[in-house]
């Protein structure tokens, strides 16, 4: 099987600022981390090609910071790297930035299973693995937490939904994203990690790409009409009383009152 899992590399959360005055968030310089989500789909990506044999990639829009996260990637058993990375790609929207990764698996060549994570925690749209897929009008599933089975060019997965859960049947090649209830991801061994620093990262410029560049970049057409600090949230209540049944009487009648019980 050839899987590429799609990683991005995001900031330290923490310590992300909004400029209101500019209409801008403000993203901290450090080096940053894997998308944790993403950490579930490299797992998989790595499980699936250790039951099926082949090879788990990865693929990223980034920059050149983004190579610490496709070195962690290889420590883990990931084959290969591959960055996309140009100045053209600044300021893309996530639907630009799912077109890049179409031209990005397209120069790649065939591939069975895109892997991705449910959405990124930083701009968090979950639009990305979607895009994609319709990029090559492929199957996909969104938030699974299982498979059941990978047999004979198709895929049984379980995709999470509000009320459980539902079983899915895609004709392989697909795009599918995970959700962290599918496993728990390994840590590095000193020996990958070693490995890892050796490896070459293969970077792809708009220029090796076949993308037609009008919708890409700061020609993206989300438009940011507003950047704010979501406004303090409404100060707590304390419940005073002497004993538990008497907190618990008056909170149940609080609830009560409230309509929320
Ligand atoms: C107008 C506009 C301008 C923006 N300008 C910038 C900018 O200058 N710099 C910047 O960093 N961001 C910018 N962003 C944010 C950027 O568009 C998103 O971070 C990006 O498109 C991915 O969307 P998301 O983070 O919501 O990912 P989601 O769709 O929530 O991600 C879901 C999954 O898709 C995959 N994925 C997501 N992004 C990538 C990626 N880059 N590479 C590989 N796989 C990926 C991962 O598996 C991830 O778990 C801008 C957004 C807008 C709307």
């Amino acid at each position: 099987m050839k899987i590429v899992v799609l990683v991005k590399q995001v900031p330290e959360i923490a310590l992300i600022k909004v400029d209101e005055a500019a209409n801008e968030v403000v993203l901290p310089q450090g080096p940053g981390t894997v998308n944790p989500h993403d950490e579930f789909a490299v797992e998989e990506g790595l499980r699936l090609k250790e039951k099926f044999g082949g090879e788990c990639l990865v693929m990223s829009v980034g920059n050149q910071r983004t190579e610490s996260a496709l070195r962690n990637c290889m420590a883990l058993g990931v084959n290969d790297a591959y960055l996309l990375c140009d100045e053209k790609f600044e300021k893309s929207d996530p639907q630009a930035v799912g077109r890049i990764l179409v031209a990005g698996l397209k120069k790649l060549g065939e591939f069975d299973l895109v892997l991705a994570g449910r959405q990124a925690v930083d701009s968090d749209s979950a639009q990305v693995p979607g895009v994609v897929a319709a990029g090559f009008d492929m199957p996909q599933a969104m938030f699974v937490k299982k498979f059941e089975a990978v047999d004979d060019g198709k895929a049984i997965v379980h995709r999470i939904t509000e009320e459980g859960f539902d079983v899915v049947e895609l004709a392989l090649p697909a795009v599918v994203s995970v959700v962290k209830e599918i496993n728990e991801p390994r840590l590095p061994s000193l020996k990958g990690k070693m490995a890892a620093k050796k490896k070459q990262i293969t970077t792809w410029s708009a220029a090796d790409l076949d993308l037609d560049g009008s919708g890409i970049g700061v020609n993206s057409g989300t438009r940011v009409e507003k950047v704010a600090t979501p406004p303090p949230r409404p100060q707590g209540e304390f419940i005073e009383g002497e004993t538990p049944d008497e907190l618990a009487d008056k909170l149940f009648a609080k609830l009560r009152d409230n309509q929320i019980i």
